[in-house]
């Protein structure tokens, strides 16, 4: 049910909207860059290492730009960013909640950051292509 998380009754939930109703585009952006992912077919295993194996358990795993994945703390590489276990169950509501029924709160802030670092990491590694948008994004 991909597609019908976007929409209900035919009726588009608006990404742009929400920031409107929570006053951050934080939320927002980092849902539509998880769904393009998702939606891309891009979304890595989110519960266990693409090295060895092992479950990621509540323990942060890793990712860097050229090899899709998520990796434990033992096959990390170094220069890879991580993703803690709060960003995955972060990514977990995003995929079975509607965007307006997610309510925004300041200290979801990093998180939301982490998990839009990772999908917009992902977006580039499967496009092979650095998105303009999000030097732009950087700089604000
Ligand atoms: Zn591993």
């Amino acid at each position: 049910m991909p597609a019908a998380a976007y929409e209900t009754q035919n009726k588009p939930v608006s990404v742009t909207a929400a920031p409107k109703r929570t006053g951050d585009w934080n939320l927002p952006l980092s849902y539509f860059a998880f769904w393009t992912v998702r939606l891309g077919g891009w979304l890595p295993r989110f519960d266990r290492c693409a090295g060895c194996d092992a479950p990621l358990g509540s323990k942060p795993a890793f990712y860097d730009a050229h090899q899709p994945g998520l990796f434990c703390e033992k096959c990390r590489r170094s220069g890879m960013k991580p993703l803690r276990h709060e960003a995955r169950l972060l990514a977990e509501r995003f995929a079975g909640e509607r965007l307006d029924r997610i309510e925004f709160e300041k200290s979801m802030q990093p998180i939301a950051g982490e998990l839009r670092e990772a999908s917009l990491t992902w977006i580039e590694h499967n496009l092979e292509r650095r998105l303009i948008t999000r030097e732009l994004l950087e700089q604000t």
